[in-house]
């Protein structure tokens, strides 16, 4: 058993999840209904977005330019993962959000991406319950999109799914005790601004709202990525979906597209340019479109709505920092 600490402000015990081969009878039997319920979440989740336009395509592992994770403050990265192949360093992805606003840009105006994220989080984050070190995001993106039309899309879409849920996963839920407890949101989701929320709870914002709210809220303005969008007066275009109890499932923005202004948060934050090659050459063409979107957690969604104590329930050969099984 270990004790973890998530935040300063309250505590929470847990196991940390066994490999499937170590798992008792009952234990086999939970793990069996939490994935039903993410088989559930992922028909539903796919269904909506192909039946809203959108066109769906596979993955990619190891690139030359990935998520730089910096500079995040919800980020913690042990260790980055750089392999030379055919002569060439690449990066195993760590969100593809730089693939998506190319796509989007060059080919489809609507696409989604079940992407694989690997993140080597620091080892003492296997105490938070909400971090794993392989995970999988629904990521999307939209071009000419405003955060507004996002955020209204994930509204429609999470609300869609409880519902789906509650009336056609009622054996899971009832067996995970969530059948009760787990309310259909109700649309619009309030927003908070960061900087209110910092004001208010200090550094520890995310923890102290996620005791607080009953239901999904979003908090916007939150200083981060060079790829998130930035006015001039120093106000950024971008929102967290943050569940209760949960925290943070989702982080998306309006996204920026000008070169020089890419350039320029790139120098300000110390991000090596050369790894973003063809992004660059793209703006500086004029061929990187307007667009936003966002990526969802899937473990921490699931996590969410079954009840886990730990994300690596969620996944079928958890990948626990600090622990790593056979499989
Ligand atoms: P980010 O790009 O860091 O905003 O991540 C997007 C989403 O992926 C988050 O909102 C979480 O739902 C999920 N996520 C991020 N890091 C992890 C992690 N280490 N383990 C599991 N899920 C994560
Ligand atoms: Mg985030």
């Amino acid at each position: 058993m270990i004790c973890g600490t998530i935040g300063e402000d309250y505590t929470a015990k847990f196991e940390i999840p066994k490999p499937l081969e170590q798992l008792q009878e009952s234990e086999m039997e939970r793990r069996y209904h939490i994935s039903g319920v993410m088989t559930d979440v992922l028909g539903y989740l796919t269904y909506r977005f192909v039946e809203s336009g959108f066109e769906w395509s596979l993955p990619v592992v190891f690139s030359e330019s990935t998520d730089p994770l910096w500079p995040d403050p919800g980020a913690s990265i042990e260790k980055r993962i750089d392999v030379e192949i055919y002569g060439k360093t690449v990066r195993t992805t760590a969100s593809m959000i730089i693939h998506k606003m190319v796509a989007c840009s060059l080919l489809y105006p609507r696409l989604f991406i079940l992407s694989p994220n690997v993140r080597i989080e620091k080892r003492e984050r296997a105490q938070t319950g909400r971090h794993t070190y392989e995970f999988t995001q629904l990521d999307f993106e939209v071009r000419d999109a405003s955060s507004r039309d996002i955020r209204s899309l994930v509204e429609e879409v999470v609300c869609g799914l409880i519902g789906d849920l509650r009336r056609d996963a009622v054996e899971e839920l009832v067996y995970l005790g969530r059948h009760r407890t787990l309310k259909t949101p109700e649309a619009p989701f309030k927003v908070y601004d960061m900087r209110e929320l910092e004001k208010k709870y200090g550094k520890e914002w995310e923890q102290q709202l996620a005791l607080e709210i009953t239901d999904p809220v979003w908090v916007t303005s939150i200083p981060r990525e060079f790829y998130d969008f930035e006015d001039e007066s120093g106000k950024w275009d971008n929102y967290d979906l943050i569940l209760p109890q949960y925290g943070e499932v989702l982080s998306g923005a309006k996204r920026e597209w000008e070169y020089d202004k890419i350039i320029k948060k790139m120098e300000r934050d110390g991000i090596k340019k050369e790894h973003y090659g063809l992004l660059l050459k793209l703006a500086k063409e004029g061929r990187l479109k307007q667009s936003a979107g966002a990526g969802i957690g899937i473990e921490r969604l699931v996590g969410w709505i079954v009840g886990a104590q730990h994300l690596g329930e969620t996944q079928l050969f958890p990948k626990i920092p600090g622990v790593v099984y056979d499989l």
